[in-house]
């Protein structure tokens, strides 16, 4: 680190992973730091894929308000989303969690029931993980295996001048969700609607979109893949700057439920907003050629389009005065 007194808070995440990766070069043929996953390349002609994540109390999830069960399904959820976002299959995941000593029995195991719910839907099973106690707050850690014929996986690098840019799905509903929870938090008092149930819900259990990623992957012409967990806004650069190219994003074109436009409506949310600065939806976010995209087998949603690297990492947000950050979490 080239300053060890500044904090991590102006250091920010991105440069601190970067400093860190500094220190290891990568052997050959490794996909390592700086993807959704690193990509091991086996001799069988097939690839690995390895993630992991960490979800922390207070950070990610608050104790009085998460549902064990939402969040043991968000724990897998959003790992298995990573394998996904590299078009690979899920072949298990290993559990380790810090257990603050107060934790009832019945509560890990609402957890795990949530849990168990993603691994089979995604066809995941558990092979092990490590538990220990916490002093304080619990801390959550997944790691997910993976596996993809070899060359298949789809990095954030590979998109080029002239793709469009595509979602698996709809976008802010997540970050609606987490607004209903934030004002009841800070004392609102209505019932939540139908529509507010459904976007809290979407919060909790994000569903990782494990066959579209598979079906991407397979489809020659799709190039750049990532999934959706810090918002557009934060979420493309990621490709833009991996890739070395910009992108025009028509905001008019940003698919939304209509539970979000509802409840948008009724609370004075700025959709826009809520779609591209709000995170965790966890749909992928694609770039395809043209020609490809006519035909693809999969639901989606054109957002934009990837143009020359003039400035890369620009994102140029057409039909709107606004710029898009996405979130940040330091
Ligand atoms: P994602 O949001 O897809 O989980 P992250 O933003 O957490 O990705 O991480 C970006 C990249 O940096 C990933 O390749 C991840 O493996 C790597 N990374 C994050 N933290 C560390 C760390 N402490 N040491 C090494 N690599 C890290
Ligand atoms: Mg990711």
């Amino acid at each position: 680190m080239k300053d060890n007194n500044e904090s991590i808070r102006t250091i920010g995440e991105f440069n601190l992973i970067e400093s860190i990766k500094e220190h290891f070069p990568v052997p050959a043929g490794v996909t390592g730091i700086g993807d959704d996953c690193a990509v091991l390349p086996q001799k069988s002609g097939r690839e690995t894929l390895v993630t992991t994540d960490m979800l922390m109390e207070g950070v990610h999830f608050l104790m009085e308000d998460a549902d064990p069960y939402d969040l043991g399904w968000k724990s897998a959820a959003v790992n298995i989303s990573d394998i996904a976002a590299m078009g690979g299959v899920p072949v298990g995941t290993f559990l380790s969690f810090a257990l603050p000593k107060t934790l009832t029995g019945a509560w890990v195991e609402r957890f795990i029931e949530g849990y168990k719910a993603v691994s089979d839907l995604s066809g995941t099973p558990l092979l092990g993980g490590d538990t220990t106690s916490s002093l304080d707050r619990l801390c959550i850690n997944v790691t997910v295996l993976g596996e993809c014929q070899a060359g298949a996986s789809r990095k954030r690098s590979a998109a080029v001048p002239g793709d469009l840019i595509c979602t698996t799905g709809y976008l802010g509903d997540s970050a609606g969700g987490l607004q209903v929870i934030l004002d009841e938090a800070a004392g609102r008092k209505e019932a939540r609607t139908d529509d507010e149930k459904e976007l809290v819900r979407r919060h909790y259990q994000p569903v990782p979109r494990v066959s579209e990623g598979v079906v991407l992957a397979g489809t020659e012409g799709v190039h750049a893949m990532m999934d959706i967990s810090d918002g557009v806004g934060s979420d493309l650069r990621h490709i833009l700057k991996a890739s070395g190219v910009s992108a025009v994003i028509d905001v008019s074109s940003i698919p939304v439920s209509d539970e979000l436009k509802r409840s948008a409506e009724s609370r004075g949310w700025n959709v826009s907003e809520l779609a591209l600065n709000g995170g965790e939806d966890y749909e992928l976010l694609f770039t395809i050629s043209p020609e490809a995209e006519r035909n693809l087998a999969v639901r989606h949603f054109v957002i934009g389009r990837i143009t020359e690297g003039l400035n890369p990492g620009g994102v140029t947000w057409e039909g709107t005065d606004k710029e898009f950050k996405g979130f940040h979490h330091f």
